[in-house]
């Protein structure tokens, strides 16, 4: 067995786990860091206090999860003073999310300057969209100097629940069709054809899409323009606004589904008016990903709302029966792993990701290191 350390650097936090082959040794997560009164100092801190807090013996690989891998980054990728660079320079395109990995990249490096480390990327999955599913018609130009096209999100966790999907089905992944559901605090969706991202629905960031818990997810972009020229916003404030105070949160007050689905149950009409708009765009968003398809075997439904919200799943596939697409109450209440009736043309299923399990085994793919 072949160990692997799975950092996911964040700005204020660090999670790790330690796999020995597929088994978890250990795993963590160190927060509240930069923060004044009491917080780890920084990166560097919080990499060392990781270090003394787990048995590295024997450890093989680091595989790091990278949020954005811009056009330049379509597979797993052994980190070098290059690669460092490459992301660097991609952190205009990933302001929020690509500084922190940065900084982690570099402080495991120094801290483990004789363990190979692996960049992961969340974007890699989809660099097999066509043209046609990436590009927004705008000034061709200015998207080409700017680097404005769509990359995705959630890639390793799409890619995985895909390939779990076709074996939970007995079929080849060659020839299965999935709309991958990742419905978390973040939310996107995935058409995915014989285990190849075709389309999905976060952009440039992970703005776009669905509606997630503090993110708008698509908007008309006059809404901007509005907010600075009539309302007097500031582009930092509407970036927070719709980042951070949007999505269900900025509709009924709660990002937690939990919450939002307590106050539906009694009524709450914000709350009501918040899930219907998420499942609205749910459905419209399943829809267009059939037509993309056209032959659809699966959808499957993964992250803290798919894998534990039957009411979500419900709702969100209610009255496509006529397309083949049908909810056993009794399986999906249980959250079985196959929740449609075994007559379905489409099976729908519950699946839990793991990203940090996929980035474990990408490493060690990407080392050439045994299982
Ligand atoms: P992240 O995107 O932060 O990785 P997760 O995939 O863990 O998040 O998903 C977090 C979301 O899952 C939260 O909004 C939480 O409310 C939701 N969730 C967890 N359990 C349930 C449940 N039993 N019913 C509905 N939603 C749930």
């Amino acid at each position: 067995m072949t160990r692997v350390l799975v950092l996911n650097t964040g700005s204020s936090s660090v999670k790790y786990r330690l796999f020995d082959g597929t088994t978890t040794l250990a795993k963590g997560l160190v927060e509240r860091i930069g923060e004044s009164g009491g917080g780890t100092a920084d990166h560097r801190a919080a990499l060392q206090q990781i270090m003394s807090e787990t048995d590295l013996d024997g450890l093989a690989a680091v595989g790091h999860r990278v949020v954005h891998g811009g056009s330049d980054f379509t597979e797993p990728t052994v980190v070098d003073d290059d690669v460092v660079a490459r992301i660097e320079a991609l952190i205009p395109l990933a302001p929020l999310h690509n500084p922190a990995a940065v900084s982690g990249l570099e402080v495991a490096r120094t801290l483990l300057p004789d363990i190979p480390q692996v960049a992961v990327f969340d974007t890699a999955f989809h660099s097999t969209i066509p043209a046609e599913g990436v590009t927004w018609a705008i000034d061709a130009e200015l998207a080409a100097k700017w680097q404005i096209r769509r990359y995705g999100f959630h890639g390793t966790s799409h890619g995985y629940v895909a390939r779990r999907t076709a074996e939970i089905l007995g079929r080849p992944l060659e020839d299965t069709n999935v709309i991958t559901l990742h419905l978390g605090n973040g939310a996107s969706a995935a058409a995915v054809r014989g285990g190849r991202s075709v389309a999905t629905s976060m952009g440039l960031s992970p703005l776009d899409g669905l509606v997630m818990g503090t993110r708008s997810g698509s908007i008309d972009p006059t809404v901007i323009f509005h907010l600075h020229r009539v309302a007097g916003l500031s582009l930092d404030e509407i970036e927070s606004s719709l980042t951070r105070h949007g999505g269900l949160l900025g509709l009924c007050g709660d990002n937690d589904m939990r919450a939002v689905e307590d106050r539906v149950e009694a009524g709450d009409p914000a709350a009501v008016l918040a899930f219907d708009v998420y499942l609205r765009r749910l459905r419209e968003t399943v829809g267009a990903y059939l037509a993309v398809l056209g032959r659809v075997d699966a959808i499957t439904f993964t992250a803290g709302v798919g894998e534990h919200s039957p009411t979500v799943r419900a709702r969100s596939l209610a009255g496509l029966e006529p397309l083949g697409i049908a909810i056993d109450p009794t399986r999906n209440e249980a959250g079985a792993e196959i929740v449609s009736p075994a007559d379905s043309r489409t099976a729908v299923l519950v699946v839990p990701t793991d990203e940090e399990l996929e980035i474990a085994n990408q490493t060690r793919t990407a080392l050439g290191l045994a299982d």
